[in-house]
């Protein structure tokens, strides 16, 4: 055997592991803020100074306009809104699945913001009642259990432990107009 064909195994050698990489970053000075604020039971946003579109959380940006937001353009919403959209999820059994019942995947437009929130549950209500256009209400954990730590740099990821679920109002269904431009 020459040496040649023993170094050509050896580039061919293939290990297979499973590995994990833990990342640590600061959030951004824009989500730093709006994670101070969530803790403190406040949802804010920036308003952009040429369209007027209220960004929840703020993006430091407009995009629309191409000009630059920051902390003289924030402002607070509510946390009341109008359901745009939704998923029932019926859960199937994978490793790390938690949830055993159908649940919601749930898009909520906040009074007083132009871009609506993903990945919110809806609770206290009947799937089959469930629709665009219906008025809900945040629930928030007391403040001494509030955690932020699922929200990141990379996609937000929701309002981690703060905001639980949102509920049904008992308000009337809002008008179309108001949500026809965030449904997906
Ligand atoms: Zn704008």
């Amino acid at each position: 055997m020459s040496d040649t064909t023993t170094d050509t195994k050896k580039e061919n050698m293939v290990m297979e592991h499973l590995v994990s990489l833990t990342y640590r970053e600061r959030l951004t000075p824009n989500l730093n803020r709006f994670v101070d604020e969530l803790l403190e039971g406040r949802l804010v946003g920036h308003k952009c100074p040429v369209c007027g579109r209220v960004y929840v959380p703020p993006k430091g940006y407009c995009p629309l306009d191409v000009v630059a937001t920051g902390p003289e353009n924030e402002v607070e919403v509510s946390d009341t809104g109008t359901l745009t959209g939704f998923t029932i999820v019926t859960p199937v059994a994978y490793y790390g699945q938690k949830e055993t019942q159908p649940f919601v995947y749930a898009t909520v437009l906040l009074d007083g913001a132009d871009t609506p929130l993903g990945g919110q549950d809806i609770t206290g209500i009947a799937h089959d009642q469930l629709r665009a256009g219906l008025r809900v209400k945040a629930i928030w954990l007391p403040k001494k259990d509030r955690k932020v730590e699922g929200i990141s740099n990379r996609g937000f990821g929701g309002l981690g432990e703060v905001i639980t679920s949102f509920e049904a109002t008992g308000e009337p269904d809002a008008p179309r107009d108001v949500y026809k431009e965030h449904i997906f």
